[in-house]
């Protein structure tokens, strides 16, 4: 879609491009219309599960080898589309469009990666006391429903949809409300590179409605869910009855842990990428900044220089580093955290509202914003903000280091930030998370698994470990006389 074109865009069911219920989508950065988009009812999300249901068989019986080189074409489907899908997540998401250039990178190194992973997916033949063979065999665990956010849209959509089509599962795609538009695309491209029809659907819609009824038919076998820890805790019930498969990749509050040992010079800029990153609409924003108290003045000299130096504005602009939030909804959200930390006592250091540049009026941007004198019990410590929101707080040793980084109900990434490695590994095995990362922000690679502890999840994503996640194990022994 270039700038300035008003495009009409229909649900994609079981292969076909169909109208449903039309939803105005509104572009972050200008308050303008982006596009229409044509949203599922009860009745397209029944349809595309009895498509999905007839089509399993088919797609489970395909060899392995014959869906990984689908899937492989896809990858170079989304090449082919690369710029002009990061320029649609940019608009839709208002991220920067480096930002989202990387974002579709990701997307293809995953469908590359599936394509060769799926060659991995093996049983196992084992030595049990009685005569005879006994297989375990890995078997496609049936129609998956793969819920996802708004943050990432592609991305999220794409480690969800190309492991589980690897392992032989038709997928019915509910992106979010905000930000359908690649997903639609990303069907187009699954669909022309030979998937069949019946194996792909994609159903935006209302999460209540269409999420929750792709979360409780019993003809979904799975359901991978990523977005909030609530709406994660709905999806869990909605899946009981059945007993249903659920993967959940929910919210974070993660830990960036500083100690005196480590390159400050590296470690206060990286920090601040790793919280006003995504405008903090990051699910690893490492947000609360732990700080050993004998460097908490150097690390905050270079910190606040590193926020001051992060250049907020429009998605589109190729120096931009920040730009609005997804809605403004959301903005308000994120300003009211930061006035109920002002009113906890924390200690506003840069930031702290809508910036005051006239030509972002237009956009919810929040400014980069730190907290000094934050406790790690107030609400803005303890809750996910998803927004450029820093709260700094000090330690005084690896101990206290290590309770504070556990001292949250959630546990899905962080930092180390150290250059001594006895207590880069006594501290990655003290914090209770699904990822760290030592003297890096990066915490999600396509080849490793991903996902939360605590409230943050249920399941791995990304890595064989997903794949392995889209199968079910079916055990035969054989009798021999
Ligand atoms: P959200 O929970 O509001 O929505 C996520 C998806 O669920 C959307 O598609 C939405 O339509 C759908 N949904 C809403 N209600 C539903 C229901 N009752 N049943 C089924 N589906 C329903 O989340 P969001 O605001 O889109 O995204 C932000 C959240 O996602 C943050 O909490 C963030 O941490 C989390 N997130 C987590 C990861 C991870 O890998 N752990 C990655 C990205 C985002």
């Amino acid at each position: 879609m270039a700038t300035g074109e008003i495009e009409h865009v229909q649900l994609l069911v079981a292969g076909t491009r169909i109208s449903g219920q039309t939803r105005a989508l509104i572009e972050p950065a200008t308050g303008g219309l982006l596009a229409h988009v044509e949203e599922a009812t009860l009745e397209h999300v029944d349809e595309a599960l009895a498509r999905a249901t007839e089509a399993a068989p088919g797609w489970a019986a395909t060899p392995a080898s014959r869906r990984g080189a689908m899937l492989r074409e896809a990858a170079r489907g989304l090449e082919k589309r690369a710029e002009e899908l990061a320029r649609l997540e940019a608009r839709s998401v208002g991220k920067p469009i480096r930002d989202a250039r990387a974002e579709v990178g990701g997307a293809i190194a995953a469908l590359d990666f599936y394509a060769g992973a799926v060659a991995t997916l093996e049983g196992q033949v084992l030595p049990v006391s009685a005569p005879g063979l006994d297989l375990a065999l890995r078997e496609p665990v049936g129609v998956c429903a793969l819920i996802v956010p708004w943050n990432f849209p592609l991305f999220i959509a794409v480690i969800k949809a190309a492991p589980a089509l690897a392992a032989g599962n038709p997928i019915v795609l509910k992106p979010a409300e905000l930000t359908p538009l690649s997903a639609l695309v990303l069907g187009d491209v699954l669909l022309a590179a030979g998937i069949p029809a019946g194996c792909v659907s994609v159903l935006p819609g209302e999460g209540p409605v269409v999420g929750a009824a792709l979360a409780a038919d019993p003809r979904v076998a799975k359901v991978s869910f990523t977005g909030s820890t609530d709406v994660g805790v709905a999806v869990l019930r909605a899946a009981a009855p059945k007993i249903g498969r659920v993967a959940l990749e929910l919210g974070g509050k993660s830990s960036n842990l500083i100690f005196a040992d480590a390159d400050l010079d590296v470690a206060a800029p990286a920090a601040a990428a790793a919280v006003f990153g995504n405008a903090g609409q990051d699910c690893c924003a490492r947000s609360r900044v732990l700080v050993q108290r004998t460097v908490l003045e150097a690390f905050l000299e270079r910190f606040l220089e590193a926020t001051d130096a992060v250049r907020v504005g429009d998605p589109l602009d190729e120096s931009t580093d920040m730009g609005p939030l997804v809605s403004r909804s959301h903005q308000e959200r994120v300003l009211g955290y930061i006035e109920d930390g002002g009113r906890a006592g924390a200690t506003l250091l840069r930031g702290g509202g809508a910036p005051a540049d006239e030509r972002l009026a237009a956009g919810p941007y929040v400014e980069p914003t730190v907290f000094g004198d934050v406790a790690s019990r107030m609400r803005i410590a303890q809750e996910e903000i998803f927004g450029p929101v820093a709260m700094v707080i000090p330690f005084d040793d690896e101990e206290e280091a290590v309770a504070l980084a556990n001292d949250v109900d959630l546990g899905l990434s962080g930092s180390i930030w150290t250059r001594d490695l006895s207590r880069a590994v006594r501290v990655a095995r003290g914090v209770r998370s699904g990822a760290l990362s030592v003297n890096s922000n990066q915490s999600v690679h396509v080849e490793a698994p991903f996902g939360g502890v605590k409230r943050s999840g249920l399941g791995r994503e990304l890595g064989t470990e997903a794949l392995r996640q889209y199968t079910e194990i079916k055990n035969v022994y054989i009798a021999v006389d």
